[in-house]
């Protein structure tokens, strides 16, 4: 069983401060770093949920957490109130681990938020699980973040010469803390104060005794989008969710995105909202299109299956090759090839199959089992592969270690050729707005022409859309503008990391 930390639950002792100084954090940062060594993807952020006015909202947002459980695997929490108490519980591992019956019904109350976590910046440890709950000089108030803040060390130290004490080494406390050191009067206009003093990504949600909040930062880098449902028992449920997915689990309807710089708020009055910040241009993460968000979410305005299966078909047209299959590499990939597969007119087949079972209990293993690498992960149809000239389809080369696995793993099944294509430009600068990437040194395409990638992943052909292709892909009538910074080295923050976004030294 999970081990879980409980605040202001009833019947419960209080542990954070227990925590503080366990074995937890030591055993996180271990964890993190394995993964990171162990795998040659980009990592998936966090995503947050939020529920108003519905009986049973734990369970609410327990489903709702479940239909996220793509955007973070590591910790998951569930925060809840009831007009007088807020209770939190959180705790390392799937949501389906740490939520069982026993657990949610340890959260009473009409009102709910909920995150899961993949940590991007603070110990990878329960105390840095979310929501994070602090007992604040405006009341107790439980906040989930997904994103990464990137004036994180100006601030905090301020807050700390101001007195704050931080319970975590999570940027997200930095927002409370905010809020709790506002000298405005009301608290909506605190959270409005304190939002337009931080940069970076965060889509957030909170929530205190009797009120929910959710608020997207000025870029809107992250999705967030609000949602209805019918309470049993009368009335109205609105819902939040990192992704539109969520909501059909619930049998919610999609209402709207939140907006870029705004803040809503939802209370016994209704739902309220105020635009804390405007005037700066949108940038949304592309790469949520590309790979992280799941296919059956609309995010920024937009049906994500749409623009994969638009840019494998963009990316047939600019970078064709004669093949008798197009192969995806599963899951991230398949969508993406399906567009190109009827876009080139050659068949699609699914000429590598995914182990699903293989999932965090792999995170962590043993030095042995690390040893078969993708081959644990991935095995090939040989009789859909062998003698055939097989395109496949990717949707990120990060250090090109594990294309390389791949590429051999199909030629090894007898295919005559191996032609691969990328949904995305070349990934050369890190991320510093939510998304774990390794700096700059690390990223192949940052240190290499694409036919010395070509070479050291030894496929016959290699090609990635271009910037304008995937632009054109996820471009509409909403008009949405895009950070493509992974792909330009352009960021739309002035507040960057300068060590990681230097070029390897013999690039130089
Ligand atoms: Fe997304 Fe890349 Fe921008 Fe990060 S740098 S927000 S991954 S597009």
């Amino acid at each position: 069983m999970s081990r879980l930390l409980f605040q202001g639950v009833p019947g419960t002792t209080d542990v954070s401060e227990m925590l503080r100084t366990s074995a937890d954090m030591e055993r996180g940062r271990e964890a993190a770093n394995r993964r990171a060594r162990s795998t040659d993807k980009l990592h998936e952020e966090c995503g947050v949920v939020a529920i108003y006015g519905h009986p049973h909202a734990a369970r609410e947002a327990y489903l709702s957490l479940y239909a996220l459980q793509h955007r973070g695997q590591e910790s998951a929490g569930i925060a809840t109130a009831d007009g007088h108490h807020l209770a939190n519980i959180k705790g390392m591992g799937l949501v389906s681990e740490i939520f069982t019956d026993d657990v949610l019904a340890k959260l009473p109350g009409y009102m709910a938020i909920g995150h899961t976590r993949y940590s991007t910046t603070g110990d990878s440890a329960l105390l840095n699980a979310q929501p994070i709950r602090v007992d604040s000089t405006k009341g107790l108030i439980a906040i989930a973040h997904n994103g990464n803040l990137v004036n994180l060390g100006n601030v905090r130290a301020r807050l700390e010469r101001a007195g704050a004490y931080f319970q975590t080494t999570s940027d997200s406390e930095i927002i409370v803390q905010l809020i709790a050191h506002s000298s405005a009067g009301s608290l909506v206009d605190a959270i409005a104060d304190s939002l337009s003093q931080i940069e970076g990504a965060f889509s957030i949600v909170m929530m205190t005794r009797d009120r929910i909040f959710a608020a997207r930062d000025p870029h809107g880098f992250r999705p967030l989008s609000m949602g209805r449902m019918k309470n049993p028992e009368g009335g109205d449920v609105v819902v939040f969710a990192s992704e539109s997915c969520a909501f059909d689990l619930l049998r919610a309807e999609f209402v709207r995105d939140i907006l870029p710089g705004e803040l809503v708020m939802v209370s016994e009055d209704g739902v309220t909202s105020r635009q804390y910040s405007s005037g700066t241009p949108q940038s949304s993460c592309i790469f949520e299109h590309v790979y992280f968000a799941r296919p059956d979410s609309r995010i920024f305005g937009r049906w994500v299956q749409e623009s994969r299966d638009q840019m494998g078909r963009q990316l047939a047209r600019e970078s064709g090759v004669p093949a008798d299959v197009v192969v995806p590499v599963p899951d991230s990939g398949v969508t993406a090839a399906l567009g190109y597969a009827e876009e080139a007119r050659i068949p699609f087949r699914l000429g590598l199959i995914r182990n699903h079972y293989v999932g965090r209990t792999f995170i962590e293993p043993e030095q042995r089992v690390r040893d078969f690498g993708v081959r644990l992960k991935l095995n090939p149809v040989r009789n859909l592969l062998a003698g055939k000239r097989v395109i496949l389809i990717d949707d990120s080369i990060i250090r090109g270690t594990t294309s390389r696995k791949i590429v051999r793993m199909v030629r090894g099944a007898g295919a005559k050729e191996v032609h691969l294509r990328i949904s995305c430009p070349p990934t050369i600068s890190p991320c510093f707005y939510g998304v774990d990437t390794p700096s700059k040194k690390e990223l192949i395409a940052a240190n290499n022409s694409i036919d010395e990638i070509r070479q050291f992943i030894e496929a016959d052909s290699l090609a990635y859309l271009s910037l304008e292709g995937l632009l054109q892909c996820v471009r509409d009538e909403t008009k949405v503008g895009y950070c493509t910074a992974c792909y330009t080295g352009n960021y739309p923050t002035k507040w960057v990391d300068v060590e990681e976004i230097l070029p390897a030294a013999a690039a130089v």
